[in-house]
């Protein structure tokens, strides 16, 4: 689906349901408060309500490694939440940092726009499936398929033999095996849309690690070093969680809900999703939580949620907003 699609969906829902939308406005900090139960702090005020749906996306803040040797660097270096296009980037000596589904793509689009030279640095190479196995069955659908087994391992075994079929040998192009399986690591593998025939064809070259930059281009571990005019750095998102949740316990070290998403969590009427992912897919996967936590703020509301006749909104609305 093209992204156009997916925000013609968004507003069509938004429109079909009637919901009642405050674009543009930031949330700064969401508390317990003694009016709500939450106090919800928003570039337009303060407001208060009794549920809190968190949904602001796993992918929130941009995270760039502090890498050594950055501000020397003569080159431009970006964030991929910031790259549109590679035709900014044609002519250019470019490197890629991070082989994930947004590096790949990024590569992919740096060779197909003219960029002098694509490389792409890889820490840990990830297991890579064309989009669609045989050419016509969406590999995202054997994800659903296997996710409910409850045999993380024997799946990914599975997984390899398929890809040694699908994919082939990509040591001699650089990327030794897989460092991870998508479901004991339950994270989605790299889907291919491009990128491996351009690794194959050798308008992609795979270099280790970054360990620093230098003025004219970049150092790997192995301690080789190239000549670059930009670096994008596919180096992943924050949820941005730990500064916007004001509530001890409720984020661990990376960042993340100590309750899975779409699962009651320690604080009443407070709700996270889109936090968890799956080899099944992100989308698939928030539209499974979002239904189990209609089904929670419904039972929640039955009990005996506390209300404060003073609170700004109504709660369901509040809820909304949020
Ligand atoms: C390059 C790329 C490709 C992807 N491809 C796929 C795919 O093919 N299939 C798939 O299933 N998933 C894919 N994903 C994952 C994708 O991010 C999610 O599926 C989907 O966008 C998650 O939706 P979400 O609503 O949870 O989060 P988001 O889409 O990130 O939405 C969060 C919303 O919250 C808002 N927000 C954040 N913080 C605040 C705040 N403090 N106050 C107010 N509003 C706030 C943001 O502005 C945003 O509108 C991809 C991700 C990336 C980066």
């Amino acid at each position: 689906m093209t992204k156009d699609l997916v925000a013609r969906y968004l507003q069509e829902y938004a429109e079909h349901f009637g919901l009642d939308l405050r674009l543009g406005h930031r949330v700064r900090r969401i508390a317990r408060s003694d009016r709500g139960p939450w106090e919800i702090e928003t570039s337009a005020g303060t407001w208060h309500s009794q549920v809190v749906v968190v949904a602001t996306g796993h992918y929130n803040r941009p995270r760039t490694p502090s890498w050594p040797g950055r501000d020397d660097f003569a080159g431009r270096i970006l964030h991929s939440a910031d790259y549109a296009t590679g035709s900014a980037f044609a002519e250019l000596r470019t490197l890629v940092v991070g082989l994930g589904n947004t590096g790949a793509e990024i590569a992919t689009d740096l060779v197909e726009q003219g960029a002098a030279h694509v490389a792409i640095s890889v820490r840990t190479p990830p297991p890579i499936m064309p989009r669609d196995l045989l050419g016509f069955i969406p590999v995202q659908l054997l994800g659903l398929a296997f996710a409910p087994i409850p045999a993380p391992r024997a799946i990914d075994a599975v997984g390899v033999a398929l890809r040694r079929v699908a994919v082939g040998d990509l040591s001699k192009h650089g990327l030794s095996k897989a460092g991870w399986g998508p479901f004991t690591a339950r994270r989605p593998p790299v889907i291919d849309v491009g990128f491996l025939r351009e690794l194959k064809a050798g308008r992609i070259e795979v270099r280790p690690a970054l360990a620093r930059l230098a003025p004219s281009g970049a150092v790997f571990e192995d301690g080789t070093e190239d000549a670059y005019d930009a670096i994008i750095a596919a180096t992943g998102f924050d949820t941005g969680l730990g500064e916007l949740l004001d509530l001890p316990d409720a984020v661990d070290e990376h960042g993340l809900p100590r309750s899975p998403s779409g699962r009651p969590t320690a604080y009443p009427g407070l709700y996270f999703i889109g936090f968890d992912e799956r080899p099944s897919g992100h989308l698939h996967q928030a539209k499974a939580e979002s239904r189990r936590v209609a089904t929670l703020i419904a039972r929640y509301f039955e009990a005996d949620a506390p209300s404060d006749p003073e609170a700004g909104m109504a709660a369901p609305r509040a809820a909304g907003f949020v």
